[in-house]
């Protein structure tokens, strides 16, 4: 028997459907913000890899997985998506479009790390990447997006860590006052963070060797190396947080793991979540204003993120509900109907609704089960009377009404429960306090009577 490798994971139907499902929730909360999907390729050259990440991150030092091909081409398989995307944006000139390019990935990367919770050898991102502005509202942008994203799965207990590495001249001020300050203690360092102090003293504050925390904690912070610039563009940052009431916790030890990080930096984690494994962070990123340039394309500044899927899978499990969600169930009662009631489901699955009908279904009492096993939110029925009359029989399981409609008007019908239409009684829908209604009484001195403010609703008038 073959085994998978070590670090991989199979994916049941259950568990690919509630990806799949968490990847277009993502894809679609982005995509209010502008974000539109590059899709770029798992191989790469090593010298894009090894150059973008960093020499000196844990990444390129351990972690990637390098080959040659057939054709002696040194090849990595991507150990995180920003790289590749800018590679892509200079390579195919993108950046010639209108800037800044708002751009979503998704999809596998690869780390050779030690497999534990959490942390795979081969794992999924989702990422977003705004490319060509330097405005710390774009900065802000970001993180309220992921905040959202966050928000819209129902979890509430995640901090945002927020600090700045500041441009070039701060960064190397604050790396010379680290290096002053850990030499002192460089024999009591672990081996990693005795390179590192040579190498990129930075890296010292992200190491997790206790024998090296002791002295993070008492290290100089880049808040005092800030340069004018910098701490007036962080300050800004921060206000359009507190302007959108983004909450977020000030971590002056935040460092990130790869070199091309500048000025805003955040991490994403849950409070005491032991789903997710160890203090891990389901969420980082920040700005990174040097890159675009240094892989050779113009002087682009810019911010993204990437989540870490199966940390996000892991915390959403328990909220959300994926089960599977047939919303149309199509139940004919005999041949005549079964043959009519399988035309109109190609219409209503031509209109991106899904649809299903028990084709083996030998009674009702079948089609009924089908139905409560698929989590239908409508049953369309139909015998040979309503067949006879061009009726359909709709059980709405939303409302828990039965409606008796028109053959001609059923998609009309789901279109309009579908979209959450007025719930304010005009139509007998389900009542929902978040929406206006929609009855037509669209002018505003007539708003939904089941809004807030006590508004009468003109369809009430007709009661
Ligand atoms: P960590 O500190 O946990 O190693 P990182 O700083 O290396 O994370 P990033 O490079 O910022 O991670 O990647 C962004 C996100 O991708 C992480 O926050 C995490 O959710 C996810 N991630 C990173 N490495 C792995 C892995 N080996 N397995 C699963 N998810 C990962
Ligand atoms: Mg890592």
């Amino acid at each position: 028997m073959y085994t998978k490798v070590k670090g991989t994971y199979d994916l049941s139907p259950e568990e690919a459907k509630k990806l799949a499902s968490i990847e277009r929730f993502l894809s679609q909360v982005v995509s209010l913000y502008g974000y539109e999907e590059l899709r770029v390729p798992i191989l790469e050259s090593s010298e894009l890899i090894h150059r973008s990440s960093g020499d000196s991150s844990d990444i390129v030092t351990k972690e990637t997985y390098d080959f040659k091909d057939r054709g002696n081409r040194l090849i990595t398989l991507r150990p995180e998506g920003t790289a590749p995307v800018i590679r892509s944006v200079i390579e195919n000139k993108l950046y010639t479009r209108h800037l800044p390019l708002k751009l979503f990935y998704l999809g596998d990367m690869f780390r050779y790390e030690r497999p534990q919770k959490g942390r795979f050898r081969e794992f999924r991102q989702f990422g977003v990447e705004c490319i060509g502005s330097s405005s710390p509202l774009m900065d802000a942008e970001v993180i309220l997006m992921a905040s959202t994203i966050f928000d819209a799965l129902g979890v509430s207990n995640y901090i945002v860590r927020l600090n700045t590495l500041g441009d070039s001249l701060s960064r190397d001020n604050y790396r010379q006052a680290l290096k002053e300050y850990f030499s002192k203690v460089k024999d009591n360092l672990s081996d990693d963070s005795k390179v590192r102090l040579e190498v990129n003293p930075l890296r010292i504050l992200d190491s997790k060797d206790p024998r090296d925390k002791e002295f993070i904690k008492d290290a100089p912070k880049i808040g005092d190396y800030l340069s004018p610039e910098s701490k007036e563009k962080f300050d800004s940052v921060k206000s359009y947080l507190d302007n959108m009431n983004v909450k977020y916790y000030l971590d002056e030890r935040l460092v990130r793991g790869l070199d091309y990080y500048t000025d805003t930096i955040f991490e994403i984690e849950l409070e005491g979540n032991d789903n997710v494994g160890q203090s891990q962070t389901i969420c980082a990123g920040g700005r990174y204003d040097n890159l675009v340039k240094s892989l050779g394309g113009p002087d682009l500044k810019s911010v993204g993120f990437a989540f870490g899927l199966e940390r996000l899978l892991s915390i959403v499990e328990d909220n959300a509900d994926y089960s599977k969600k047939v919303l149309v169930q199509f139940i004919p009662i005999g041949e005549k109907p079964k043959a009519n009631l399988i035309k109109k489901m190609q219409e209503v699955r031509l209109e991106g609704i899904t649809s299903e009908m028990d084709y083996d279904a030998a009674n009702l009492k079948n089609h009924f089960k089908s139905s409560s096993a698929n989590n239908a939110s409508f049953l369309v029925i139909q015998g040979d009377s309503e067949l006879e009359d061009n009726t359909l029989q709709i059980k709405n399981k939303i409302n828990d009404k039965e409606d008796y409609i028109d053959e001609d008007d059923l998609l009309d019908y789901l279109i309009r429960e579908l979209s959450g239409g007025c719930s304010c009684g005009c139509g007998g829908h389900d009542h929902n306090h978040d929406h206006k209604c929609e009855c037509g009484c669209g002018d505003d001195e007539h708003e939904c009577s089941c809004h807030e403010e006590g508004h009468k609703c003109c369809c009430e008038e007709e009661k």
